[in-house]
């Protein structure tokens, strides 16, 4: 099954994926992850990509679709997978429903994760990322046992330049004009589920796990 996760920043998709990794065994193809290990890697794509991504602008439809095309090659994706953060844009929905039709496969679902803004200001900027391991936390609502270092890992706990409050309301301001008219790119091809995403994590996971069962095909 081939799901999309529709959503602003900050909007619970990609704790939403990873629980689904763990339980339906799909694998999260999360183009923000790729891009930041591509600039962590210093790579051509993470060096073209940084400068966008600093600014809360988008990188180049080119990059990212490129970036999705390789990695759904890969043998772990021949279930399904699911797709956080991509696409983002109207000409990214078309390359990749092209992309599939030219191997015979579909976007099966989308799922909207419906979200107002000042919610979303309120989580990214208490947002820490760890800079191993990418778990995240939240300085109100989701503490480490330590202050700054990963449950998980041990490694240190930082801010995404991105989450500062100044990125965050261009994210959100991209997220309005590029990425939202995707809504109904999918509602007319009959494949969106909204899902109301201000609940706490667990009532998310409940709702997705109702919706995708409603698309399983
Ligand atoms: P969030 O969903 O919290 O904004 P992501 O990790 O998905 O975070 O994305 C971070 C940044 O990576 C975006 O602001 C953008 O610059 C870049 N990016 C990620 N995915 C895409 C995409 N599909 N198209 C263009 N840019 C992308
Ligand atoms: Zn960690």
């Amino acid at each position: 099954m081939i799901v999309v996760l529709l959503g602003p920043p900050g909007s619970g998709k990609g704790t939403q994926a990873k629980r689904l990794v763990s339980e339906r065994g799909w694998p999260q193809l999360s183009t923000g992850d790729m891009l930041r290990s591509a600039i962590a890697q210093g790579t051509p794509v993470g060096i073209e990509a940084k400068g966008f991504m600093d600014r809360g602008a988008l990188v180049p439809d080119e990059v990212v679709v490129k970036l999705i095309a390789d990695r759904t090659r890969a043998s772990d994706c021949s279930a399904g997978f699911i797709l956080d953060g991509f696409p983002r844009t109207i000409a990214q929905a078309q390359a990749l429903d092209e992309m599939l039709v030219l191997r015979q496969l579909k976007v099966n679902c989308a799922i909207q994760f419906e979200i107002g803004d000042d919610l979303v200001v309120r989580r990214l900027s208490g947002r820490r990322t760890c800079v191993a391991c990418g778990s995240m936390y939240h300085l109100e609502t989701l503490k480490p046992a330590h202050a700054d270092v990963c449950d998980q890992c041990g490694a240190s706990l930082i801010q995404r330049d991105d989450d500062r409050t100044d990125v965050v309301s261009k994210r959100l301001s991209v997220y309005h004009h590029q990425t939202a008219p995707l809504v109904d790119y999918y509602r007319r091809a009959e494949k969106l589920t909204v899902l109301n995403a201000g609940q706490s994590p667990a009532a998310v996971t409940e709702g997705l796990s109702v919706a995708l069962s409603s698309w399983v095909t």
